[in-house]
């Protein structure tokens, strides 16, 4: 009936950060009977809501201010006042050296995504520029973000088995600079998670410098998502190490603080990259929501924000990461399952290395007995499709361990029950 564009077309098909958002919905908001070990909302923590109650209070008590916030657009680049405050913040905690000028706010970082990635990536003179995800799996919402559907170059990651139960993914450093050797001229920008989503892995300093040492040599960019990470929220179960670079792009969000319906991220970047960023925002939105600058006015300057952050996020999910790998290596043989080394995030990325159907018929499976997970072939973004099952993404599911711990537990039992009829 509708006439609709190469860009209507790539999104007819579901994605799968489109599933994932309406399995969250359907869990969370419709249907709570269903075991949600599935999306990336963060936890209800009760300090943090109590934290964010006061803040509210006290903005709509500030009756002028108040009417400021809600009566007025923001600058394209998002609120100076609050940029500046989160400039000096960034300097204090990690001694940069930045700006007002190298951050611009955005609508989460989601969005920050489509326009950096779409930035990077797509026609350009006459070739096309890819985005390079030099580790897989990789976060499930970078699928569908460049408009291009054909930019997007990914690699798989090496596997290294740390005892019987756990292992952990590192950079084919190899592969990587072969990759870039033999194409850096189409590539467009490279991106990590970090901690990861799926796997929670935090990137060491060794590895960011050798991401840095190919970024600057080759003048490609680098965007380094810290959804999960320092300074907030601060889901780090080890040491978090920050590298400094002209063509690194951080990205920052709220929304895992316990803030997702804030919908507030940040980009940190050299001020060319942001100024752009700016004239495409003014575009696509106008400006940024302007309520999370007004609520957390001066709490990153008092360091607030970051104190409360620290004091009561990491230990929430630290509790719940330890009952859920307890479950599982309780009920599995070590032959059965292998779990990737979880030193951030919210999510355990398990492999079960002898599953007889693929990781999408295992989620089709759970779903129908009411619980919730994410397969993981949804985490290999640009990974050719004919070649998906000879990836881990095959046997591997991720889930999330945010929840209330009754709802982990119950449905990491029946998790238990159903993937044992399947496994040889
Ligand atoms: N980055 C990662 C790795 C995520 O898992 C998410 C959300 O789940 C985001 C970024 C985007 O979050 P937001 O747009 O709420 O900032």
């Amino acid at each position: 009936m509708f006439r609709i564009s190469d860009f209507g077309k790539n999104y007819q098909n579901d994605s799968g950060i489109f599933l994932l958002m309406e399995d969250l919905d359907e869990a969370l908001n419709q249907n709570p009977d269903l075991l949600m070990l599935g999306g990336g909302n963060p936890g209800f923590i009760k300090e943090l809501q109590e934290y964010f109650c006061k803040k509210f209070k006290q903005f709509f008590d500030n009756k002028e201010e108040f009417l400021q916030a809600i009566g007025i657009y923001d600058s394209p680049k998002g609120n100076i006042s609050f940029r500046k405050e989160l400039a000096t913040f960034f300097n204090r905690i990690f001694q940069w050296n930045i700006t007002y000028e190298h951050i611009a706010l955005t609508h989460g970082s989601q969005n920050a995504f489509f326009i950096l990635f779409n930035l990077f990536s797509g026609k350009s003179q006459d070739q096309r520029l890819k985005l390079f995800f030099p580790l897989l799996p990789e976060y499930i919402g970078y699928e569908q973000v460049p408009i291009d559907p054909y930019s997007i170059l990914s690699i798989e990651a090496k596997k290294v088995l740390i005892n019987e139960y756990f292992f952990r993914y590192e950079l084919d450093r190899d592969n990587v600079l072969n990759t870039i050797q033999k194409q850096y001229r189409e590539i467009g920008c490279m991106a990590i998670s970090t901690p990861g989503n799926p796997t929670g892995k935090i990137f060491s300093k060794e590895e960011q410098l050798f991401l840095k040492e190919v970024a600057e040599f080759y003048q490609i960019p680098l965007i380094i998502d810290s959804a999960y990470g320092q300074p907030f929220p601060g889901i780090t179960f080890k040491n978090q190490e920050f590298v400094y670079s002209e063509y690194f792009i951080y990205t920052f969000s709220l929304s895992k603080t316990g803030l997702p319906g804030l919908r507030m991220g940040m980009i940190i970047a050299n001020p060319e990259i942001i100024s752009l960023v700016g004239k495409v925002q003014a575009t696509l939105s106008l400006s940024p929501s302007r309520i999370a600058p007004f609520v957390f006015k001066d709490s990153f300057s008092s360091m607030e924000f970051y104190q409360i952050c620290n004091t009561y996020i990491k230990d929430f999910y630290l509790k719940k990461r330890n009952l859920a790998i307890n479950i599982l290596t309780e009920n599995f043989f070590p032959n059965e399952i292998k779990i990737h080394e979880s030193e951030g995030a919210f999510f355990l990325w398990v492999m079960f290395p002898t599953l007889r159907i693929p990781s999408y018929e295992l989620y089709k499976v759970l779903k129908s007995k009411g619980v919730i997970i994410v397969p993981g072939n949804f985490y290999y973004p640009g990974y050719p499709l004919e070649k998906m099952n000879k990836t881990d993404a095959y046997v591997s599911i991720r889930i999330s361990f945010s929840q209330k711990e009754d709802i982990l537990e119950k449905g990491l039992n029946l998790l238990v029950t159903v993937v044992k009829d399947y496994l040889k």
